[in-house]
């Protein structure tokens, strides 16, 4: 049987419908459920930053290029609580 029960649900991705609103618009985001570690700025420093309040942090820029989907993905691999997610 695939999945298990709903009481025993795991979290596999971020969510699509609780993306922080600062995300610039595109395939990458943010959710909400962002603890702050801060280990994705470490990978993508060029597309990620803190908000204002420094409560989490989210994608000001999109990739663009080949090296900055690198950057996003490694920073979506490192996220322990896989609050970044890519749509796209
Ligand atoms: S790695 Fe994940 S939890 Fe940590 S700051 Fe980045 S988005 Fe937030």
């Amino acid at each position: 049987m695939l999945g298990g029960s709903a009481s025993s649900k795991r979290r596999l991705m971020a969510d699509k419908n609780a993306k922080q609103p600062e995300n610039v618009p595109g395939p990458w985001y943010v959710d909400t459920t962002c603890s702050l570690c801060r280990v994705c700025l470490d990978e993508a420093p060029n597309l990620m930053k803190y908000n204002d309040d420094q409560t989490y942090v989210y994608f000001f820029k999109q990739p663009e290029t080949p090296e900055e989907t690198a950057a996003a993905q490694r920073a979506l691999d490192v996220c322990p609580t896989l609050s970044i997610g890519n749509d796209g």
